[in-house]
């Protein structure tokens, strides 16, 4: 039926599926999807009003069996961004649960309702090769409008399969979910994934601490979480024995799409023994790096490239890094049968993306001498130029988050006549009414890095600007 999941070719009755008391085996779901696929014929591209329902991992699946390309959209988008999607990625037809209400910017499009329950037999296509588009996900937004990446279907195979190698994942892994289905984290890692190994995966619905306790302690292996979830999990493991116990007994915990502050992952270890895997990805790319289940934890850092991935630092000058000594600072440039082939009608981004066949991330990094890669932060908004030094954010904000004082903590750099950039720090303080002196701030991030990385100002604020995935805008902060 397609090789991308071998599990729903053979008619499995293991369970697939699972969002609230609603379930679909593997079984089901090829049914299901099939019948899905077959209402897709003729599409160009299909648009996804993705909700975090069992509709929408349907209906996704349906859209690769049928091979139109899939364009997920996140449903609490404001009508701008939603409009600029729809107008950039022009699908036909688009999915929906039956009873959802569509924004009038999908009236235009035919809506083809996903019946989770629909049986019957359609003739599927041939399988497309693996070179063609399977989905097309937008950019999160954290750094300017979201961009379209068109991704092959090699790239999501190569991905889960060189993740089910690092982790090692199998079918009779249970993955608790509780991220949107519109980016790749949710949808390609924590649907896709699940169903290509022949496991299962049990939708939240949302995030709460409560209830991910619950689901792993009665079945769940694993969990994928973002850093805002990992912080909440720490706030609350040490006043929740349940939750500590429960996660002592997955077997792993995953943590992406931003930086994990190490801070929270010392205290998830302490109160669990556990230590959260750090990996990295982006949209482009699909995942380019993990800790390894088999290799030595090491937080702060996002291990070492995955299977099939070729990973490089190059320098402002061109030249590639060789000797990695853990502080020299280059752009990480990936390439492998992860990468997506182009932004969707965006020649001019996709040239400027790629120096040769190596992707050029905007993600600056460090490697330790056995290969371990340290993120400093984007080029874009991360890299601090102060006084002839070139400063990574990521370092400053994990040590200002080692402050008792600090809650959250997000580093920037801003005009400075003097030192070219000054080092700013946006801090949400644990007590409003009692914040940390920026005096008291400096002297702490001076004892822990050096002198001159210390914050040259402290702007107190009661929370911090984020994206859908909990990722800092550092925009935001900047204009706001
Ligand atoms: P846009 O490209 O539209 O500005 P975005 O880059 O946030 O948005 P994504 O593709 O969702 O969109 O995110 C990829 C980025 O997320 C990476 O380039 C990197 O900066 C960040 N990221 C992902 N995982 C990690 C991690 N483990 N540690 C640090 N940063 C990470
Ligand atoms: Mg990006």
């Amino acid at each position: 039926m397609s090789s991308l999941f071998p599990a729903l070719a053979a008619g499995s009755n293991r369970q697939a599926l699972r969002f609230g008391d609603r379930s679909l085996t593997h079984a089901e779901l090829a049914a299901a999807a099939g019948v899905t696929a077959g209402r897709l014929r003729g599409a160009e591209r299909v648009a996804v009003w993705a909700t975090a329902t069992l509709e929408t991992a349907v209906g996704v699946v349906g859209a690769l069996l049928a091979g139109v390309p899939a364009v997920p959209l996140n449903p609490r988008t404001g009508a701008r961004e939603l409009e600029h999607i729809v107008a950039d990625s022009a699908p036909s037809r688009v999915l929906a649960a039956p009873g959802d209400r569509l924004p009038p910017v999908l009236d235009a499009l035919e809506r083809v309702d996903v019946d989770v329950r629909a049986t019957g037999v359609a003739p599927l296509p041939p399988e497309p090769p693996a070179g063609a588009p399977a989905l097309v996900v937008y950019t999160s937004g954290t750094t300017g409008p979201p961009k379209g990446a068109v991704l092959p279907r090699r790239a999501i195979t190569a991905t889960l399969d060189a993740l089910a190698d690092a982790w090692e994942w199998t079918g009779d892994d249970v993955l608790v979910h509780a991220l949107p289905l519109f980016h790749v984290h949710g949808l390609i890692l924590g649907i896709l994934g699940p169903l290509r190994r022949g496991g299962a995966v049990h939708h939240l619905g949302r995030f709460a601490t409560d209830a991910l306790a619950r689901e792993l302690a009665a079945h769940g292996t694993m969990f994928f979480g973002v850093p805002t979830m990992y912080h909440r999990i720490a706030e609350a493991l040490p006043g929740d024995p349940a939750l500590a116990e429960a996660l002592s007994g997955a077997r792993l915990l995953v943590s992406g799409s931003a930086a994990l502050p190490v801070h929270d992952h010392e205290r998830i270890a302490a109160a669990t023994g556990r230590r959260v895997v750090e990996r990295y990805g982006m949209t482009e790319t699909l995942m380019n790096t993990s800790v390894r289940v088999d290799g030595e934890p090491r937080p702060g850092t996002v291990g070492v490239p995955l299977d099939g991935v070729e990973l490089r630092l190059v320098e402002e000058s061109g030249e590639e890094i060789t000797a990695y000594d853990g502080e020299s600072v280059g752009e990480i440039q990936v390439r492998g049968p992860n990468l997506f082939t182009a932004y969707l009608n965006r020649p001019d981004a996709t040239a400027a993306a790629f120096d040769g066949d190596w992707f050029r991330t905007g993600d600056m990094a460090t490697r330790d001498p056995d290969g371990y890669v340290r993120i400093v932060g984007r080029k874009a908004t991360d890299l601090i130029k102060s006084g002839g030094y070139k400063i990574g954010a990521g370092e400053i904000e994990n040590a200002l988050l080692d402050h008792p004082g600090v809650r959250e903590a997000a580093v920037t750099g801003e005009p400075d006549p003097d030192l070219g950039e000054r080092i700013v720090a946006w801090i949400v303080p644990s007590d409003m009414r009692n914040p940390p002196t920026a005096d008291a701030l400096a002297g702490h991030v001076a004892s822990q890095l050096a002198p001159h990385k210390r914050p040259r100002e402290v702007r107190l604020l009661d929370t911090l600007p984020r994206n859908d995935m909990g990722k800092i805008v550092k925009r935001a902060l900047r204009h706001g």
